[in-house]
């Protein structure tokens, strides 16, 4: 008995080391382990020997069967791990298309600040970026808006000191842009601007670029030429444009700029001859604009008498929602992180 079981080692072993795929191992399995299999049949003699003999030789078959078992198990995970290496695996179809990760994309106003950046940069204007913390001088006294000035209010501005503010305009980029002594001047100042708002149509944080051009002869007529290659390019080519006389401290004269409304295209009035509710009469504001104030060169240490120039400073947020079809009626949607909104655009 003992002889058998050592001679069933030795084979069992020779032979599963070498079995070259799973089946050939299943079938010394059966051949061994299975209910007629050698080692099997073994167990069945032990009735045969006496009491004193079984439970020494009962001992060696269930070592020889626990060994056998192990070392199926072991040579079937080598034949595995080969044809793995040797790419005989599961069967890949390589004309299927693959699973589609998970792609990002720019963010909106990212979008927007990039489009405006090479929309003016094709006319000559190069992007500049200001600070977000700044002093009063460049916000507001810089600006033609001496202190305790009323006009001041309409920026809402966050005060960390009364000489150190959240930048509440891009227009302060003017002053710094002028302090650079280089003329003529093409400059477009994209930045981050903060105001204690927070409705529909306003953010605390928010970015607007900020257009200056300075150089001998330059007119109203520039102006209009630029904000209308400016709307042309940005909104397809789908709006009228309006200067509307406005009054502000660092430009003379100065004017609001209105676009057709893309709602109700500039009728005021739907189709169903119900009045438009977002524009109430075809216009929507778009921002500020102007020729740049005498007093607003003489602090940039430019002569008035020499150099004009003209400045505009609209809202990066508010000019992508009136693009067409963006529909979106509450700006704040804009940074609110919800990805059921960006994933959009
Ligand atoms: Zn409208």
């Amino acid at each position: 008995m003992q002889d058998k079981i050592k001679k069933i080692r030795i084979q069992s072993a020779s032979e599963i080391n070498l079995a070259e795929n799973s089946k050939q191992l299943e079938n010394f399995r059966i051949k061994y382990l299975g209910r007629r299999g050698e080692v099997t049949l073994l167990l069945k003699d032990l009735a045969k020997l006496s009491p004193k003999q079984r439970p020494q030789i009962g001992k060696l078959i269930n070592d020889l069967k626990k060994e056998i078992d192990s070392s199926i198990k072991t040579r079937n995970e080598e034949i595995k791990l080969k044809s793995a290496e040797d790419g005989e695996g599961d069967w890949i179809d390589l004309t299927m298309p693959g699973v589609k990760l998970p792609e990002g994309h720019l963010h909106p106003t990212t979008a927007a600040i990039q489009e405006i950046t090479e929309i003016f940069s094709k006319i000559g204007y190069t992007r500049e970026r200001y600070p977000e913390v700044e002093t009063d001088w460049y916000a507001f006294e810089g600006l033609n808006m001496p202190k305790d000035h009323p006009a001041r209010d309409e920026w809402e501005t966050f005060f960390f000191s009364p000489k150190i503010v959240l930048t509440p305009h891009t227009s302060s980029g003017q002053l710094r842009e002028m302090e650079k002594g280089k003329l003529p001047i093409r400059m477009i100042n994209i930045s981050k601007c903060y105001r204690r708002q927070s409705d529909v149509s306003h953010t605390p944080m928010f970015y607007q670029f900020e257009g200056l051009h300075i150089d001998k002869n330059i007119s109203i007529a520039n102006l209009k030429g630029t904000i209308d290659y400016f709307i042309k390019e940005f909104f397809s080519g789908k709006r009228e444009f309006r200067l509307r006389p406005f009054h502000f401290r660092f430009t003379e004269p100065s004017f609001e700029i209105d676009i057709t409304c893309d709602i109700c295209q500039g009728k005021g009035v739907l189709e169903n001859g119900q009045k438009c509710r977002l524009c109430k009469e075809g216009w929507l504001e778009l921002g500020g604009a102007g020729m740049v104030h005498p007093n607003v060169l003489k602090a940039g240490k430019i002569d008035p008498k020499k150099y004009s120039g003209f400045a505009f400073g609209w809202g990066v947020e508010r000019v992508l929602m009136m693009k067409p079809g963006m529909n979106i009626d509450d700006i704040r949607m804009i940074y609110k992180n919800d990805l059921r909104f960006l994933e959009q655009f």
